[in-house]
């Protein structure tokens, strides 16, 4: 499963982390994520918890902030946010959009003991 692979990156993190900063315990874990990163949040929960049993991220609560797809407008000559792929211009309706961002995948803060 692919997402079990992206919580074993999560885990080595806070690992590195956990040595660098020098805390034994991660009590919250806060990721983001964008719509296009193919993750499945619900599989990444699962997989979450299965990695963090027995180390210092055991019991750590998940918690996935979802990022807009960042694109930028041709037409408009502009930044814009669209909901999912393919969608429209927000201010204009012109497709000529591209997408620019939405694949993100970083932890965005973690509480620690
Ligand atoms: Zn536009």
């Amino acid at each position: 499963m692919h997402e079990m692979s992206i919580c074993e990156s999560i885990i080595n993190v806070i690992e590195q982390q956990a040595v660098a900063q020098s805390f034994s315990k991660v009590k919250r874990v806060r990721l983001e994520i964008g719509p296009l990163a193919g993750v499945e949040l619900e599989a990444l929960r699962f997989s979450f918890d299965v990695v963090c049993k027995g180390g210092l991220a055991e019991g750590a609560a998940l918690e996935v902030i979802e990022l807009p797809i960042d694109a930028w407008c041709m037409m408009c000559a502009e930044k814009t946010v669209v909901k999912q792929r393919f969608d429209p211009c927000p201010t204009c309706g012109s497709y000529q959009v591209q997408i620019t961002g939405g694949d993100e995948l970083r932890i965005k803060e973690m509480e620690v003991d």
